[in-house]
C-alpha cells in the first residue's frame, strides 16, 4: 500500500541522501500472471494483472551524465555510473535496471541527463512477481515525463522489453512490463502478445467473496537457466515444422496432426503453450459471462498442463497447488516462468485460514523452507505519486 505519509518519507529520504528534493515519486507494481504462461513469446495471450505490491522511484535528474543510486532494501549501498559510453551487460545487481531503461531510451534518441535516484519496493524479490519490471517501469515512467521523451505505453514496453533483453540479458517477453505499465484497478490485463493490443477485463475477486493467495515456494527462479531457453527452443521448432509464424497460429484442431510430425517432448511443449492459448481465451469468456468464481477449473488445468507438458513446475509448487487444492481453493496453479517461484490460489473468503495452515503445515512435513503467503488484488499501473 502506497500512502501519503511513505511519499513523504521516501521524498524526505531521498533529500537527506542527496541534498535537494526529487523532481518527483513514480511507482509501479509487480505483476501475477492470472493465465497464460510461457505463451507471450509464442505471440499469443497472457492475462496478468499489476498487483497492489509497488516499487517506488525518487528521482532527480542531474547537470551531468552521472548516475547515483540507492535503494532502501538492506544489504546494498550507493550505486554510482555513467551515462556516457554506457553499454549492454554494464553495471551490476539491480543497477542494471535503471541503467538498462536509461539506455534503452538513449537508444531511441533521447538524451537522458544523468539522475539521483532512490528505490523502495515491497514486491517480493525473485517470487515470480516481477520485482525487476517493477523497477524498470518506475525508472521508464519517470524518465519519459523528465526527459519530455513522452513515449506511449507500447513504445515503453518494447524500450523495457530491450532493456531487459539485451541490457540485462534476460530473454523476457512483454508481459510483465505491459502489466506494471497498463494495468488498472479491479481489472486483469488480457494482452495479445503478437500486436501488443490489450483489453481490461473486470477482475474483481472480493465482490465474489474470493481472495487471490499467492505462495512464495522460496525456491529461486532464474530466467537465465537453461530450462527457459530450451523451452524456448522447443517452442520455435514446433512452429518450424508446424509451419507457421509462431505457436500463436496453431489452433487446438491442429493438435492431432501435430502428434504424427514432432518428437515427444516438443509436442507436450507445443501441447501446452497451443491449449493454454486456448484457455486465456475461455478465462476471458468466462470471466466475462460467469464471473471469477467460475475460472478455477481452468486454473487448475494450467497447472496440470505446466507441469506434465511444459515441465516447469517444481515439488514445492505442485504441494503448494495440491494442498490448497485439498482445503478449498476453487482453482490454483504455479504462475510466472516456473522452476519455483510462486503459487496463486483462488480461495473463498472463509477458507482462507485454513488454506493458509494446510500450505504452512504441508511444507514443513516436507522438509522444505517456509512459504510465504500473502494476498493480492488487481491494482493500479505505473503512475506518477508526486
Ligand atoms: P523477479 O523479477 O521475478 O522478482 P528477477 O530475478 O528478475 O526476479 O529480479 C530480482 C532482482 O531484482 C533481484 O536480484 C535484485 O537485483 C533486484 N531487486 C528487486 N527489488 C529490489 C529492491 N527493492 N532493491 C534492490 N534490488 C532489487
Ligand atoms: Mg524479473
Amino acid at each position: 500500500m502506497t500512502t501519503t505519509a511513505n511519499v513523504t518519507a521516501l521524498s524526505d529520504r531521498f533529500r537527506e541522501t542527496f541534498g535537494a528534493a526529487p523532481d518527483g515519486v513514480w511507482q509501479a507494481p509487480g505483476r501475477v500472471n492470472l493465465i497464460g504462461e510461457h505463451t507471450d513469446y509464442n505471440e499469443g495471450f497472457v492475462l496478468p494483472f499489476a498487483i497492489d505490491r509497488t516499487a517506488r522511484v525518487a528521482l532527480r535528474v542531474r547537470n551531468d551524465s552521472t548516475v547515483r543510486m540507492l535503494s532502501t532494501f538492506g544489504g546494498h549501498g550507493m550505486v554510482e555510473a555513467d551515462l556516457e559510453g554506457l553499454e549492454p551487460g554494464s553495471g551490476d545487481g539491480w543497477s542494471r535496471y535503471p541503467l538498462g531503461v536509461a539506455w534503452a531510451l538513449q537508444e531511441r534518441g533521447i538524451t537522458v541527463p544523468g539522475f539521483d535516484l532512490l528505490l523502495d519496493s515491497d514486491v517480493p524479490l525473485g517470487a515470480g512477481l516481477s520485482s525487476s519490471h517493477a523497477i524498470e517501469c518506475a525508472v521508464i515512467s519517470a524518465l519519459n515525463e523528465l526527459t519530455g521523451a513522452d513515449f506511449g505505453a507500447e513504445d515503453l514496453v518494447l524500450a523495457t522489453q530491450q532493456a531487459e533483453n539485451i541490457f540485462v540479458g534476460a530473454p523476457t517477453g512483454i508481459m510483465d512490463q505491459s502489466a506494471s505499465l497498463r494495468g488498472a484497478k479491479g481489472h486483469a490485463v488480457f494482452l495479445d502478445c503478437r500486436d501488443q493490443h490489450v483489453e481490461l477485463v473486470p477482475f474483481d475477486a472480493e465482490a465474489s467473496d474470493l481472495v487471490l493467495l499467492v505462495i512464495d515456494t522460496k525456491v529461486s527462479h532464474s530466467h537465465a537457466d537453461g530450462g527457459y531457453a530450451s523451452r524456448r527452443a522447443s517452442c520455435e521448432l514446433g512452429a518450424e515444422i508446424l509451419g507457421v509464424k509462431a505457436l500463436r497460429d496453431v489452433g487446438v484442431e491442429r493438435l492431432e496432426e501435430a502428434s504424427g510430425l514432432l518428437d515427444e517432448t516438443t509436442l507436450k511443449r507445443v501441447r501446452h503453450v497451443v491449449t493454454e492459448n486456448d484457455r486465456v481465451l475461455q478465462t476471458v469468456e468466462v470471466l466475462g459471462a460467469q464471473g471469477p468464481a467460475s475460472i478455477g477449473p481452468l486454473l487448475d488445468a494450467s497447472h496440470v498442463s505446466m507441469r506434465d507438458d511444459f515441465e516447469i513446475s517444481c515439488p514445492e509448487l505442485d504441494l503448494a497447488v495440491d494442498t490448497a487444492k485439498a482445503n478449498g481453493s476453487i482453482g490454483a496453479r504455479m504462475t510466472g516462468g516456473g522452476f519455483g517461484g510462486s503459487a496463486i490460489a483462488l480461495t473463498p473468503v472463509g477458507l482462507e485460514q485454513q488454506v493458509r495452515d494446510a500450505v504452512v503445515r504441508s511444507f514443513a512435513e516436507a522438509g522444505f523452507t517456509a512459504p510465504d503467503i500473502f494476498t493480492v488484488t488487481p491494482a493500479a499501473g505505473a503512475l506518477r505519486l508526486s
